[in-house]
């Protein structure tokens, strides 16, 4: 069981998973860099250490420095929360290899789901519908891939097996571009992930984001918790998300509940992940699954009653999954917002000290962020500094209350894209619910 847990992250996750913890009795160990000793966590922590200077790199990353951590206050699991090392297997590996407990998939899964022609594979074989295309690496038989990206056709995506953070991609509208663009994408993936892999397969036009939250045991058995929309997006970062995601015919959602439930049973897949989907003309395409919690997580929570980041925690302690599928239901809907600390029209980050944070509340209301007045908001990290959260029994309402929990929130001394949020909660398109994936760079744009 676990009794004392490392939490290997910072800002807003490091305190949503250290009160999972205090929730479950779990005793927290902080760890931070010297830039960020005063993070909420790190004072409500039962322990903290410091692991390094303010660059990621030499903190947050630094898995020698972690696992020295780890002995040094006798932490016996670990949790990555989301980015810095969550889908890393090399850290998974030599956290489990040290004897200590990973909170989240194995090693072998996150290495075989970070791969994308893998975890295609993988989806293939369970019947989860995945974007036509190569099935597997493009070779240099270039007869061979002229003919099937025209048997596919135009426009195709090239894409790095080993790619992330929306890199490592190259869209191909015609014949002529593409043996150029498969050697440019190749080039390119050598060198930023080591792995010149690539494959190919339909580019979408007008796709919504669609994905599915799931959660396994890690012996066999699944849960799914129902779908998400994070289709509002600006360069691949997700701005508002949503849950359920409106419009999807239950037939449509029971068939992929169903195939991405075999997916996680077929890899014994152990703690919570998330199948990323693009969906189109009422179909899904599998692109990729992420082994770790996601930022959005809490939309799924507030509909399902879930808490996810405690069913991590209990799995990782060698416990049961405490929820059957039939048990699951889907009741009213909930949306996030993600405040960032950056400039609502620029979207340059605004780092400094927040003089006053005021956050928002009432019913159906739900804010998971480390700000406090006086905090300062150092410029080394990631921007996201709130996540509001909103729940109601209808999208209508759901999407009211965020009216007025935006208009609530006040963050003073730093800029932030509040004022954008409020903008699109009122967006009549936004609304109606269902926009697609290129909507909010379409409406920036004009
Ligand atoms: P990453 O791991 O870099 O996030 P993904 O495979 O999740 O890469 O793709 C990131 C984004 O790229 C998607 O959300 C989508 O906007 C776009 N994309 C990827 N594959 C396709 C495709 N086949 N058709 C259209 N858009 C795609």
């Amino acid at each position: 069981m676990l009794d004392k847990v490392l939490i290997a992250n910072r800002g807003e996750i490091a305190l949503r998973v250290l009160r999972a913890c205090k929730e479950l009795g779990i005793r927290t160990v902080a760890v931070h860099s010297t830039a960020d000793r005063e993070l909420m966590h790190v004072r409500l922590s039962d322990e903290s250490v410091c692991i390094g200077p303010p660059s990621a790199s030499e903190s947050y990353l630094n898995v020698p420095a972690i696992i020295a951590a780890m002995e040094l206050t006798d932490a016996n699991g670990v949790h990555p929360g989301y980015g810095f090392l969550s889908e890393n297997a090399d850290f998974a590996e030599q956290v489990e290899n040290s004897g200590f407990i990973f909170i989240g998939p194995t090693a072998e899964t996150i290495k075989m789901m970070g791969d994308k022609v893998s975890a295609i594979d993988v989806m293939r074989d369970a019947g989860v519908p995945t974007v036509p295309g190569s099935n597997g690496p493009l070779d240099d038989n270039h007869d061979r891939t002229l003919a099937l990206a025209k048997g596919i056709g135009y426009p195709v995506i090239i894409k790095a097996a080993a790619g992330g953070g929306g890199r490592g991609m190259r869209v191909v509208h015609n014949e002529a571009a593409l043996l150029k663009a498969i050697h440019v994408t190749q080039t390119e993936a050598k060198a930023f992930f080591g792995d010149g892999t690539v494959y190919l397969e339909k580019f979408l036009e007008n796709p919504r984001h669609v994905e599915i939250q799931v959660i396994g045991d890690g012996k066999g058995e699944a849960i799914c918790l129902g779908d998400r929309d994070c289709s509002l997006q600006r360069r691949h970062q997700k701005v508002i998300e949503e849950a359920p995601a409106p419009g999807i015919p239950g037939e449509v959602r029971e068939a992929i509940t169903k195939a991405c439930i075999q997916a996680c049973k077929n890899m014994r897949y152990r703690g919570a992940g998330t199948l990323e989907f693009l969906y189109e003309d009422e179909l899904f395409y599998f692109i990729e699954m992420n082994t770790r919690v996601q930022v959005e997580h809490p939309v799924t929570e507030m509909v399902t009653g879930i808490d996810i980041v405690k069913e991590q925690l209990r799995i990782a302690g060698g416990l049961p999954l405490s929820i059957k599928q039939e048990d699951i239901s889907i009741k009213g809907h909930s949306f996030e917002c993600r405040i960032n600390a950056e400039d609502p029209t620029s979207f340059l980050p605004s780092p400094g000290k927040v003089k006053l944070f005021h956050a928002p509340g009432g019913p159906g209301v739900r804010v998971d962020s480390h700000l406090y007045s006086g905090y300062s908001v150092p410029p080394f990290y990631d921007s996201l500094v709130a996540k509001l959260i909103s729940y109601a029994e209808t999208r209508e309402q759901a999407l009211v209350r965020m009216q007025i929990a935006l208009d609530e929130l006040l963050i003073d001394g730093i800029r932030s894209n509040t004022p954008l949020q409020r903008d699109l909660v009122r967006d009549s398109e936004f609304q109606k619910g269902g926009v697609n994936i290129h909507y909010l760079e379409q409406k920036l744009e004009s």
